[in-house]
């Protein structure tokens, strides 16, 4: 696995790649690597003939009260997961070099990023947008590869990749879970066993929820009530939002149909956890 850090290594190895006739899969992501993101660079290696991992915890993406500072980085750990895996090329760029002194460009995002995961996170999407815009072009993946965990992300990365051209395939790969269903993410590490205990509370809900629809439950203030009903359980556990919307605009649904999403997100003491499912797709 080569790895490299400046932005001139990383595009003479992509003119090289096209040289050559290959196709480049890419895998963006934030380092502290579990298996959820390695099972995208499995998607990726499917998909294309070599494979780019990034790791950069994005500034521009985290807000002023966030965990920009203390989020999980690893990258000796990283490193070798991603070679153990077949990465090809590890990028790896520093903050100086991604946003030099005086950047000030960003990527604006429409209003499907003022719901949910936006509404909390003032900014948030802006920062992934930018950030993402910019590996894609120094990248220039043919495809990449993006998690359903991250469902508001991959719908926004989405949008721009068809309101801006990028020449690119997007793909979404579900989320990977633990075995009790806790879904995979850097700050599980933040968990102490009892706040982890809690944090299941989201996916017995979201199952509870897919049961309900499985069941012939269309109405979406019912399903509410039945994921509510569960939340109940994992006192611990505080809702930020439950959210029964649609797959394109992340609109609220009058009616749930087959690909519906149930997304929710939660705080267990300081850390906040998302999760979610598309109905009828399991
Ligand atoms: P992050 O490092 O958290 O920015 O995530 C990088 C990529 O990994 C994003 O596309 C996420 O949606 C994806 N991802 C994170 N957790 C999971 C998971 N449990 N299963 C599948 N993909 C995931």
């Amino acid at each position: 696995m080569a790895e490299v850090e400046a932005i001139g290594q990383l595009r003479s190895w992509r003119r090289q790649q096209r040289e050559e006739g290959r196709r480049v899969g890419f895998v963006p992501t934030m380092g502290a690597l579990h298996e959820g993101h390695l099972a995208l660079v499995d998607r990726a290696r499917d998909l294309s003939d070599r494979v780019v991992m990034s790791v950069f915890v994005n500034p521009l993406q985290f807000g002023p009260g966030e965990d920009f500072t203390r989020y999980p980085r690893n990258l000796d750990r990283d490193r070798a997961l991603a070679e153990d895996r077949g990465v090809d090329l590890l990028f790896v760029p520093t903050v100086e070099a991604l946003y030099p002194e005086g950047a000030d460009t960003r990527v604006v995002p429409g209003t499907t990023a003022d719901r949910w995961e936006g509404a909390v996170r003032a900014g948030h999407f802006a920062g992934v947008l930018t950030v993402v815009a910019k590996l894609f072009n120094l990248v220039q993946p043919d495809v990449a590869v993006f998690g359903q965990k991250d469902i508001q992300q991959v719908t926004l990365v989405r949008r721009m990749v068809d309101d801006l051209d990028f020449p690119l395939r997007l793909v979404v790969a579900p989320t990977v879970r633990d075995p009790d269903g806790l879904a995979l993410s850097s700050r599980n590490v933040y968990l102490d066993p009892p706040s982890r205990a809690q944090a299941l509370g989201l996916s017995r809900a979201l199952a509870a929820a897919e049961q309900a629809f499985a069941d012939g439950e269309t109405n979406p203030a019912a399903l509410e009530g039945r994921i509510r009903a569960i939340l109940a359980g994992f006192p611990g556990l505080k809702p930020d939002y439950i959210a029964i919307i649609d797959p394109e605009r992340l609109e609220a649904v009058a009616a749930v149909v087959p690909g519906t999403i149930v997304a929710l997100a939660a705080r267990v003491g300081a850390t906040r956890l998302i999760d979610n499912t598309i109905l009828g797709a399991h």
